[in-house]
């Protein structure tokens, strides 16, 4: 399946649309998922386009992985978290709704379940205010 440029990470990496930025370098950016499961639930993404893993290159693989490393590390100290799940969806059939290649780095606490995906979009306070948590433990 080609790339399409017009999901929505495309749109808040061409800064079409805004994200509540936690990290970036020159090849990922990290963001708060805009309809948080857990606390602390954070997207990495290329900054390049891929539609999941079954397209991307090695070095676009290898970038966010040591984001997602470093964003795990950081949402784990900022949420005082025992572990940390790291999720990823490829193609509809694997559970993808956005189809630009993403991580979903989860913070995770002993016997707490993960949220249900209801939809609900989390006020932008605390999106921030937990971004701000993750960045000073990065
Ligand atoms: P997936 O099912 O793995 O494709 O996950 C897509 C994720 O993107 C979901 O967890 C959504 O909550 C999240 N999402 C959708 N739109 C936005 C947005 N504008 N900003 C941040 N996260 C988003």
């Amino acid at each position: 399946m080609a790339y399409d440029p017009s999901n929505v990470f495309a749109k808040i990496l061409r800064g079409e649309i805004p994200c509540t930025k936690v990290y970036e370098d020159a090849e990922t950016l990290a963001f708060m998922d805009i309809m948080p499961i857990c606390d602390g639930h954070v997207l990495v993404v290329p900054k390049t386009p891929a539609r999941n893993v079954l397209d991307a290159t090695p070095a676009q693989l290898a970038a966010c992985m040591q984001t997602v490393q470093r964003v795990s590390k950081a949402v784990m100290a900022a949420f005082d978290a025992g572990g940390v799940s790291i999720r990823q969806a490829n193609e509809a059939a694997g559970g993808q709704e956005v189809f630009h290649l993403h991580f979903h780095v989860l913070p995770r606490h002993d016997g707490v379940k993960l949220k249900p995906h209801t939809g609900r979009i989390e006020k932008p306070d605390i999106l921030a205010a937990n971004a701000e948590r993750i960045r000073k433990a990065l």
